[in-house]
């Protein structure tokens, strides 16, 4: 199925390498059935690059038909045997990275550096975890808890998972969500957004090519209304987990609750970036710096509110930035570039609405524009830093997810971290001290599902990560997450064998 012997591309030949169409069901490749089709846009030029026909119900319903189908065998086979098909997995990712950094790259626009450092070996990582976290099944030790009986628990898979992911790290997102869940023993069809359908494509071929039964990973590339709610809404999906913003995550509750299902979600953030003034400013700087661009902004957990405790406030805006003017725009495959563009031109068009309304109450310090020039017709957006927008904001309460950093000042400590506190969200959050008590009362008073300190962005398969309030519950990556796509049985054997029980009393009184 994969093809290694093709020449290099110098994008990624997504015709050549997806001939036969967008969905990938039991085990291969297909066309969609909606009748509507879908053009991918490399976001960097506007160009389209591949066209595919988007997924409907009936697709959906043979994704879950296989996933169902799958789903016994997978289920039945030993946590050393999935460990092993897990590693296996690990193992064709690693020697097909370069394909999976340029699809990347491609349909993001992400530099080709961040998808080669991060995207990629993160998810191989991630990979190689869950094949170890596969034999690891924890659980409360057997015991006669009762006097009279032997109980101890199972955790089991759950069954069919629905997952839907976001187009943001389009191949980590489809990891997170499927690498725990057939760890575990379950099977799922994973939607992915679509403009974004390559690295998933690329992931469930591979997991294929590693010898994971057909059925057990499958793809359905549609929209969020036909194929999502229709995966959403399926009767033969035990568990649902999205990823994706707080509006449509809400939606996704609803309907996934009307038909009881297990439900999972990541949604959006707004994380803040404490700066008390004992901190290191150029780390500080750095740190927002870097902090904020992850992904031209459009990552869940980028800086976005920057709190500066008052006397390093001036400077720290001014070198932030200064700062930020070096970071090189560019084609997401040029050597030289640090940033891409935006996901698509409508993207860059909110983002730009975002700042345009900002201008009336705040001051835009640096950016705020479309670059002109060689990259006009890409969806790029200059790094920009609004100083002085009131808390109560649009700007400082909204995701943006662009490359935008709103920097407000605080005095206090208490202030500064009742601020951080002050919008619905609560994914991340980072705070830059010297002072291990000052950290230390951060990492305890931020409500976010991750706190840092003196840094921001950094992950590990090994930690949880997912929000606090509005940004949704439920973990991924990590034994959490897991636990997350198991279920728990309690078993209790009677150990009396006797035919009237102590407690039939209640039932029979002294006629027992
Ligand atoms: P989105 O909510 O618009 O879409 C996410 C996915 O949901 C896509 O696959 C989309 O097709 C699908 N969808 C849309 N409407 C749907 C519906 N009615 N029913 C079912 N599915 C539907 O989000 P996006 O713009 O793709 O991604 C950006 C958002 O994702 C941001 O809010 C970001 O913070 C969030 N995000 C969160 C995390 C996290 O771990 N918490 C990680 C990455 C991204």
């Amino acid at each position: 199925m994969h093809s290694p012997g093709t020449a290099t591309p110098h994008r990624f030949p997504a015709q050549e390498r997806f001939p036969d169409g967008a969905q990938f069901i039991a085990g291969r490749p297909r066309r969609g059935t909606s009748g509507r089709t879908h053009a991918v846009v490399d976001p960097a030029t506007g160009a389209e690059v591949y066209t595919y026909e988007l997924a409907g119900t009936e697709d959906v319903d043979a994704a879950v038909a296989a996933a169902r189908e799958a789903f016994p065998g997978w289920a039945a086979a030993t946590p050393g045997e999935r460990s092993d098909a897990l590693h296996r997995f690990a193992a064709v990712l690693a020697d097909r990275a370069e394909d999976f950094a340029r699809a990347e790259s491609l349909q993001c626009g992400k530099p080709l550096k961040l998808s080669r450092e991060f995207d990629v070996p993160g998810t191989i990582d991630n990979t190689a975890f869950f094949a170890g976290v596969a034999r690891q099944l924890q659980g409360q030790s057997a015991g006669e808890y009762s006097g009279d009986h032997t109980s101890y628990v199972r955790r089991e898979p759950i069954g069919v998972v629905g997952s839907i992911a976001p187009w943001n790290y389009p191949l980590q997102m489809a990891a997170w969500k499927i690498l725990p869940a057939i760890a575990a023993g379950n099977t799922i069809v994973l939607k992915p957004a679509e403009l974004t359908p390559f690295t998933s494509l690329l992931f469930a071929e591979a997991a294929t090519d590693a010898g994971i039964p057909p059925g057990v990973v499958n793809i359905v590339a549609g929209t969020g209304k036909e194929a999502g709610e229709h995966l959403v809404a399926h009767p033969d999906v035990a568990m649902t987990s999205f990823t994706g913003s707080t509006a449509v995550g809400r939606r996704v509750a609803g309907i996934a609750t009307a038909t009881v299902k297990r439900i999972h979600l990541e949604l959006g953030g707004k994380a803040p970036f404490v700066v008390f003034d004992d901190a290191d400013l150029e780390a500080a700087v750095h740190g927002a710096v870097a902090g904020a661009l992850i992904n031209t902004g459009q990552d869940c957990t980028a800086a976005t509110r920057a709190y500066v405790q008052r006397p390093l406030y001036e400077e720290f805006v001014a070198r932030t930035a200064a700062l930020m003017e070096t970071v090189r725009l560019g084609d997401p495959f040029a050597p030289g570039t640090d940033l891409g563009p935006l996901i698509s031109h409508s993207h860059r068009d909110r983002v730009a609405g975002f700042v345009d309304r900002a201008r009336a109450h705040a001051r835009v310090v640096t950016g705020g524009e479309a670059p002109q020039g060689e990259l006009e017709n890409g969806a790029y957006y200059r790094p920009t830093v609004i100083a002085d927008a009131a808390q109560d904001s649009e700007i400082v309460q909204s995701e943006i997810f662009g490359p935008v950093l709103v920097v407000l000042p605080f005095d206090t400590d208490d202030e500064g971290i009742r601020l951080a506190n002050d919008t619905p969200y609560g994914l991340a959050a980072s705070a830059w001290s010297r002072d291990v008590y000052r950290a230390n009362r951060a990492t305890r008073e931020i409500r976010a599902g991750c706190v840092w300190i003196n840094d921001h962005i950094p992950i590990i398969s090994e930690m949880p990560h997912g929000g606090y309030r509005a940004s949704g519950f439920g973990k991924d990556m990590s034994v959490y997450s897991f636990e997350e796509y198991t279920q728990i049985k309690h078993v209790m054997f009677d150990n009396t064998a006797v035919a009237r029980k102590a407690w039939h009393r209640t039932i029979f009184g002294e006629r027992r």
